[in-house]
């Protein structure tokens, strides 16, 4: 099973992925989170990524191409995998033609502006281990603290409100034409991703048959 999920940032995409890809068995590829491991580790390739990723925009193409290329070559990825966050451009997805990858179904996970910016606007995240809280939504156990390692939260610097706004403005001009690309291949399923997120799982694996 090979898996794209689409959606704006924001609409659970990350979330989702975790829940679909353990009831699938398969790996969630997050390019995102890829990004982010280097640039906390302070590879090269992380160091290069920083600056789009804090201004709210996309990495160069070649870079995300070469990532995934690599990533897919692993052994975990030989019963399937679900893309999250990949691909963002109809070159990236062109690439993955190219690499010879038959993508099964496409899920794009829709929600409003609105309710995005108060998801992205309530999140907290741990600048030690990574772990994403929400103030409405998933509360740390103690106020501001992460619940694994007690470091105090942060809003990422890409969560930060003028960054949202260059993010969704990237992904209307940039990514949202993807839609269109796998619905004329007959590969474009939707979901409302306004549900609760364990009804949302539960829609995209009808849509994969399980
Ligand atoms: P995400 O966590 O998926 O929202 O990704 C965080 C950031 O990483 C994005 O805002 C982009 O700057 C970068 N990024 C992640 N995936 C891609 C991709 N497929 N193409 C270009 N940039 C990406």
């Amino acid at each position: 099973m090979r898996v794209i999920l689409l959606g704006a940032p924001g609409a659970g995409k990350g979330t989702q992925a975790e829940a679909v890809c353990k009831a699938l068995n398969i790996p969630a590829i997050s390019t995102g989170n890829i990004l982010k491991a280097a640039m906390k580790e302070g590879t090269p390739l992380g160091l290069s990524a920083k600056s789009f990723i804090e201004s709210g925009q996309l990495v160069p193409d070649d870079v995300i191409i070469g990532i995934v290329k690599a990533r897919i070559r692993e052994d975990d990825c030989k019963n399937g995998f679900l893309f999250d966050g990949f691909p963002r451009t109809i070159a990236q997805a062109e690439a993955l033609d190219q690499m010879g990858v038959t993508i099964d179904r496409v899920i794009n996970i829709r929600a409003s502006d609105d309710l995005i910016i108060r998801r992205i606007g309530g999140r907290r995240s741990c600048p030690a281990c990574g772990a994403v809280f929400h103030i409405e939504h998933k509360k740390p156990k103690s106020d501001n603290l992460c619940d694994n390692c007690g470091e105090k939260l942060v809003i990422r610097s890409d969560d930060e409100p003028q960054t949202v706004q260059k993010r969704l403005q990237v992904y209307r001009s940039q990514t949202k034409p993807l839609e269109r690309f796998y619905a004329e291949k007959g590969l474009l399923f939707e979901v409302d991703g306004e549900k609760d997120s364990s009804l949302v799982t539960k829609d995209i694996l009808g849509v994969l048959g399980q």
